[in-house]
């Protein structure tokens, strides 16, 4: 857990009155924000289905009841009005919708029209969008918000809140980031996103302490959870306990090796040169990793880094172990990828069949293994783990890779229902909603999963959707097939 329980109801509290405040700012200036209730009104009865969670576990089987966007019941031989849709879930495991952490809704033109109906049919029913520009983001937002829509809840970041250089500046990175200079412009940039509806703020690379410092605390003020880089110019166990959730393990070796005090010291140098030099920050980035990454990981120092680990107990780790182990697990060798490509458009498949020639098998050898290592490692000491594919990159198709990724974090050692929770608990305890998403339970969001088999027997059964309900409407359905 990475807050008390006294915090959660208070942090709770306090963000319906951050959106209260942003429902009036809407209003005011038509900045867009996730609407706040439902737009459902159908009932729906499941009948005879056995519900499972990575809360409780398998429940009785039961009848659950459905009724504008939420679950109103769940018990024995249930009633419903003349005009419910009723579904026989006889044999089958109601679930909770997915989540994938980390997504990238305007990445990539080609993927926008297409992301949303994707999720849904691979049973992602809420997404975190971890970055983008947000003059593309939110007309892409307008849309998926608007009130006939079918789309899985998307909560977003806005830009990468970045130093200098900007690693994703417009010029090579499609402008989802930007540079902040001071630690002023940070405080006021947080207020902005804040204003603009954003629900959490995402810390990039190239920040320097004393931005991170601002950024951090300015987010606590307003109670926007963060996810964060470890910036390059600190240590995991410094930036880590300040953030609640962390992204691709990235830099977190650094800290791990036996010189990491040397190691931060000479990265601070390359930093300083590199802007001297007016390096691109892509580069520069890059030329840091790889001069540090692999020997710090060839140099570990286990104790200090069970010390480092030690200190992100309260932060959620995301580890993208699909994009991280891209080696281990080509995304292009699995037996239905080819399948799973005919979602594309034409143009796009033929582009990602080339997936095998742009890959290059050696330059992440050595990070693919040690994140597989990781996972259990971080599993033991109780670290909580997050489902994310940083989709569309690296070859991720949005919704089926977010199965790939619980398989790979099962394949290295968690178990199920931890891989279960990574894609269901832990997103909505990172926003603070674990008393209403997450769970199959009276009272919480409508977002199932009608399933054939148990996942908290063999993960992969989370592929095995049969029905598909998002905000409380029947959107896949194939109980008849
Ligand atoms: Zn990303």
């Amino acid at each position: 857990m990475h807050y008390s329980s006294q915090t959660l109801t208070m942090f709770g509290r306090w963000q319906s009155l951050s959106r209260l405040r942003t429902l009036a700012f809407i209003l005011m200036s038509g900045v867009i924000a996730p609407p706040l209730s439902s737009r459902s009104l159908a009932e729906i009865l499941i009948r005879d289905v056995t519900p499972i969670d990575a809360h409780s576990g398998v429940m009785e089987t039961q009848d659950a009841l459905i009724s504008d966007g939420f679950i109103v019941a769940m018990g024995q031989a249930l009633e419903a009005s003349s005009s419910a849709t009723v579904i026989n879930g006889s044999g089958r495991f109601l679930a909770p919708g997915l989540w994938d952490m980390h997504v990238h809704l305007s990445y990539d033109d080609r993927f926008v029209d297409l992301m949303p109906d994707l999720f849904l049919d691979y049973g992602i029913t809420s997404v975190r969008d971890t970055g983008g520009n947000l003059d593309r983001l939110l007309p892409i937002l307008k849309s998926l918000y608007a009130s006939d829509s079918e789309a899985p809840r998307v909560f977003y970041a806005g830009p990468l809140l970045d130093g200098s250089p900007v690693v994703y500046g417009s010029d090579e990175g499609k402008g989802i980031g930007e540079g902040t200079a001071t630690t002023e412009q940070a405080r006021s940039r947080v207020q902005e996103l804040t204003a603009a509806g954003v629900s959490f703020i995402k810390i990039y690379e190239m920040v320097t302490p004393e931005i991170f410092d601002a950024f951090a605390d300015e987010a606590s003020k307003v109670n926007l959870p963060i996810a964060a880089h470890v910036p390059l110019s600190m240590l995991a166990s410094e930036a880590g306990p300040r953030v609640q959730s962390m992204e691709h393990l990235r830099n977190i070796e650094m800290d791990c090796a036996r010189d990491a005090e040397a190691l931060l010291k000479e990265r601070r140098e390359m930093l300083a040169a590199g802007r001297e030099r007016s390096s691109k920050g892509m580069d520069l980035r890059s030329s840091i990793h790889k001069t540090q990454r692999d020997p710090a990981v060839q140099n570990e120092d286990p104790k200090r880094c069970d010390r480092v680990l030690d200190s992100l107990v309260s932060t959620i780790q995301v580890p993208t172990a699909r994009l991280n182990a891209m080696t281990q697990y080509p995304p292009f060798s699995v037996e239905d990828w080819p399948l799973a490509l005919q979602a594309l458009p034409e143009s796009l498949r033929n582009d990602w069949l080339k997936a095998p020639q742009y890959m290059d098998p050696n330059s992440y050898r050595v990070l693919g293994e040690w994140t597989l290592a990781m996972i259990p490692r971080l599993a033991a000491k109780n670290i909580t783990i997050g489902a994310g594919t940083d989709t569309p990159i690296g070859w991720a198709i949005p919704g089926y890779s977010l199965h790939r990724e619980l398989e790979i974090l099962v394949a290295a050692g968690l178990n199920p229902r931890s891989a279960l929770a990574a894609a269901t608990l832990v997103p909505a305890r990172f926003f603070s909603l674990d008393d209403q998403a997450g769970r199959v339970a009276e009272g919480y969001q409508a977002d199932l999963l009608l399933l054939d088999a148990n996942p908290l027997e063999d993960i992969r059964n989370t592929r095995r959707i049969r029905a598909v309900i998002s905000k409380g409407n029947l959107v896949r359905d194939m109980t008849l097939e």
